[in-house]
């Protein structure tokens, strides 16, 4: 009887409410849709109207090259109160931060629509060879829950998943090219390989988790 009342309320009561904390949900389902529906049943999927608009925007840009495309979206925020954060993000407290899985192919090329992780976090694309690595820099300087979601997400799929540079890079360009767009987090060593130009894209620092299975939005 709870999880049916939790479940109901979650899709009626909760979205009318949350619109008095000026947050809307993110789609349920479409092209662009929760990597994995638990980010919804867990409430974790609420933005600023304008940030909902960056996305949308965003995806039908993208859509227009790279037509049927879909883009999962990873935790957003809750729908009430600011500055209760969202475990483990702690500047996901607002309503102006979401985070975005990246792109995949198969090994034939053939575009994906899903991530290797489940959870869209934990398996990386890590730096290559001279690739500046900021995993190893945080981790030397005591940082330890940088990498840490490596060691809890299963790796099986990892080979099956190329990881897609151009479409990742298009989504980026795409979402730093709009003005309400205030930061971006990109791995450095990803900013650098997929020649990312905007200022808007920074590092978030060796006290955040890594950002090379994800991307982080965020909204003035
Ligand atoms: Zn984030």
């Amino acid at each position: 009887m709870f999880i049916l009342l939790y479940t109901i309320s979650n899709f009626t009561i909760v979205p009318l409410a949350a619109k008095h904390f000026g947050r809307v949900p993110l789609p349920l389902r479409g092209r662009v849709k929760p990597l994995n529906i638990g980010t919804c049943l867990l409430n974790r999927h609420y933005v600023r109207p304008a940030l909902r608009d960056v996305v949308m925007k965003s995806y039908q840009v993208l859509d227009s090259k790279y037509s049927g495309c879909t883009v999962n979206y990873l935790d957003a925020g809750f729908p009430f109160y600011n500055g209760f954060p969202l475990l483990p993000h702690l500047s996901h407290n607002d309503g102006r931060k979401l985070d975005l899985a990246f792109f995949y192919k198969d090994k034939n090329g053939k575009p994906l629509n899903d991530a290797p992780s489940a959870i869209g976090y934990g398996v990386y694309e890590s730096p290559r060879g001279s690739e500046v690595n900021y995993a190893e820099r945080c981790t030397s300087k005591g940082y330890w829950q940088y990498g840490v979601m490596e060691q809890i997400v299963p790796q099986r799929n990892k080979p099956d998943y190329i990881f897609d540079a151009e479409r990742t890079a298009a989504l980026v360009n795409i979402l730093s090219a709009n003005k309400s767009v205030e930061k971006i987090f990109i791995e450095p060593h990803l900013k650098r390989r997929l020649g990312l130009p905007s200022p808007k894209i920074r590092f978030h620092g060796c006290q955040a988790v890594r950002h090379d299975d994800h991307v982080h939005v965020q909204v003035y």
